[in-house]
């Protein structure tokens, strides 16, 4: 109802649309540990909710914030990113043929390869940063899901959501995006095509690394969609109510974080560019970066926090820098309010395309001059 009065992201954050609870008048939602509901003296559940692993009215004020976000139909939340990307494959069909790209999230990509696969999913790994590979790739009738992740981790590969769509669905396939890097703040994926829309609400959703939490949006409520649905609820990956209202109350702040922590990496890529001891600075919004037109018209207000330095020296120098900072923080994940440095390849193991002298970055919200300083001085040595 809220969009529909054309609301911007920052007033849906703000508001949450959850309204002010009718008994009490409280403005804030509540926790709603209950794992069981009511019946009515006549035999039915008049009032929606049944047992929590479906039902938990405290998922709702989340799940319909990010619907809204994202303008999809329906939202649903999951017990962590995993939860919700999995949830998409197993509704697929023994035998279906999936792109996916060679550049993504890389527990994902091994989940596809391992798992999947035995499982019947005939997975094809494509780079999907280019138009005509995915156009070569996809068998009309046989290929049944495209699924993109842009900016791509941990290169930040950026993908035409909108021109694979309409080949996908030429091909007769679906599209999902996974937009955890992007967030609904700076690129609205179902209303350039997509069809389902994914999270790790563990990062910018919440915000404050202390949620690992997952959500799904859908542009429409199909059968298909009916089969992820009941892979929530089937599967069993439901996030916990107490998680479902911390994410809720992440979510609040979402517009701000996103892009305060955009403008900070942004200074950073271009001051990084010309440090003498940084090999290459890999952000989208740098002019030179591969597909950064692509990356300005379906981005807006800013290219993101996450960039990713190769450093001069290679693998060795890369670790040692990693080792030296003291703002930073030497940790996986990413967008949360602390900025995060990682050595990627140490953590994907050498089936990853990554680099070996890769560091990635989460810029957080501290001041951008202290962050530039304190990796100036660890690269320094
Ligand atoms: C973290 C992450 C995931 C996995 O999410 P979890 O919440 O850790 O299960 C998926 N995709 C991207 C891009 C991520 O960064």
């Amino acid at each position: 109802m809220a969009e529909r009065r054309g609301w911007a992201p920052e007033t849906l954050a703000a508001h949450t649309l959850a309204g002010v609870d009718a008994t009490s008048g409280a403005i804030v939602p509540g926790i709603a540990p209950s794992t069981t509901y009511q019946r009515d003296a006549d035999n039915n559940y008049r009032r929606g909710a049944i047992y929590s692993r479906a039902d938990n009215p405290g998922y709702k004020v989340a799940a319909e914030l990010l619907a809204a976000l994202e303008g999809g139909v329906e939202g649903l939340l999951f017990a962590s990113g995993m939860a919700a990307a999995t949830a998409v494959f197993l509704a697929l069909e023994p035998g279906d043929h999936v792109i996916a790209p060679q550049v993504m999230y890389w527990a994902l990509r091994r989940w596809l390869q391992d798992t999947a696969s035995r499982w019947g999913l005939e997975i094809e790994l494509v780079a999907c940063d280019d138009l005509a590979a995915v156009a070569a790739a996809l068998r009309p009738g046989k290929t049944k899901l495209v699924w993109l992740e842009s900016p791509a981790n941990p290169l930040w590969t950026i993908s035409d959501i909108e021109a694979i769509a309409a080949l996908a669905h030429q091909a007769g396939a679906r599209l999902a995006v996974d937009s955890t890097v992007a967030t609904p703040i700076l690129t609205r994926p179902l209303l350039l095509g997509a069809d389902i829309v994914m999270h790790s609400a563990t990062k910018y959703l919440n915000g404050h690394s202390d949620v690992v939490a997952g959500a799904l949006v859908t542009a429409e409520k199909d059968a298909f969609w009916a089969r992820v649905r009941g892979n929530l609820s089937g599967v069993g990956g439901v996030l916990g109510p107490f998680e479902a209202w911390l994410l809720q109350r992440g979510m609040r702040t979402l517009p701000l974080r996103v892009k305060a922590a955009s403008a900070g990496a942004l200074q950073l890529a271009q001051r990084l560019g010309r440090h003498p001891h940084v090999a290459a600075v890999l952000y989208p919004g740098l002019p030179n970066f591969p597909n950064h037109a692509v990356a300005a018209r379906q981005m807006q207000g800013g290219f993101g926090g996450m960039l990713s330095i190769r450093v001069q020296g290679g693998e060795a120098a890369a670790v040692a820098t990693a080792a030296r900072v003291e703002l930073w923080q030497r940790a996986t994940s990413l967008g949360g309010v602390e900025s995060l440095l990682e050595h990627r390849a140490s953590i994907e193991g050498p089936a990853s395309p990554v680099p070996s002298d890769l560091l990635r970055l989460s810029v957080g919200l501290e001041a951008v001059d202290d962050l530039y300083d304190d990796l100036d001085r660890a690269l320094r040595g």
